[in-house]
């Protein structure tokens, strides 16, 4: 049985459909990745599955009990208050301590239990991001552009580790991602999205199919340059919103 399945469902955001004929399953244990220009829907396809957001019509149903972990794209701390990796980990909820040590462990973040958080790189942040989410134990890991501010290794490293976890825990895996190629190679699954779901399948299916290649520019060239533009800005987080202008030309196919 899937996780959770939307039928045929729709998304309006301030009077205006930013989804809609969305058919879609996630079953256990996969990693499901979701790309798409800028604006195409992406953070409103995650929040409508996890039941963020209501569907405007349509339906999505998740398997009873369903145990979601989030790892939000990013978190602001406050550098000014302190705060070990211990206490982050035990917010909200009390956590057992054991699991905290192993799910540190496999995390790569083993030992650092006392080590403030504003001491953490930005890999190692995320990765306590992570160990929040799974010491839930989910079932379904959500992650909203997980890499963002990463640089290029450190994506990989971050994407390899969601395979151990995923190996380790059983959990299944969907994802947000711009990165058209470290994210695309761990996938089982893509899903182009752009207001709909343009085209799916197995990362080589998705990289060929026209509908994809319209939206990220003809072959390998055209996603290089974007992979390029968001690597150049990973530590710019002034502008982790603002790639509009390099990517006019993908929305200009939004009808795909
Ligand atoms: P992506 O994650 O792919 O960048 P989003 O899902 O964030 O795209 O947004 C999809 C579209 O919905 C965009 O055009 C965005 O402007 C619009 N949108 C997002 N949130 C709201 C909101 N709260 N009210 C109105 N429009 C919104």
């Amino acid at each position: 049985m899937s996780l959770l399945t939307a039928t045929n469902a729709a998304v309006q955001l301030g009077g205006r459909t930013v989804l809609h004929g969305i058919d879609f399953a996630v079953d256990p244990g996969e990693i499901v990745t979701i790309v798409g220009p800028n604006g195409s829907g992406k953070t409103t396809f995650l929040r409508l599955l996890v039941g963020a957001l209501q569907a405007a019509s349509g339906t999505v149903a998740r398997k009873p009990g369903l145990a979601i972990g989030y790892v939000p794209q990013r978190l602001a701390v406050d550098g000014t208050m302190p705060m070990t990796v211990e206490r982050f980990l035990n917010l909200p909820v009390r956590r057992d301590r054991t699991a905290i040590t192993e799910t540190l462990a496999l995390t790569g973040l083993e030992g650092m239990e006392h080590r403030q958080l504003t001491a953490l790189s930005g890999g190692q942040f995320q990765r306590a991001l992570l160990a929040r989410a799974l010491l839930g134990r989910p079932d379904l890991l959500v992650l909203d552009e997980p890499t963002q501010g990463l640089d290029q290794q450190g994506e990989a490293a971050f994407y390899s580790l969601l395979e151990t976890v995923r190996q380790d825990m059983g959990c299944a895996v969907l994802l947000v991602s711009h990165d058209l190629h470290v994210v695309m190679r761990a996938s089982d699954r893509v899903i182009c999205v752009n207001g709909h779901i343009c085209c799916q399948g197995a990362p080589t299916v998705v990289s060929e199919a026209p509908e994809y290649r319209a939206l990220f520019g003809l072959g390998s060239q055209g996603a290089l340059a974007l992979y390029r533009h968001d690597h150049d800005h990973a530590h710019d987080h002034a502008h982790d919103h603002n790639h509009d202008h390099d990517h006019s030309h993908l929305e200009t196919s939004a009808d795909v």
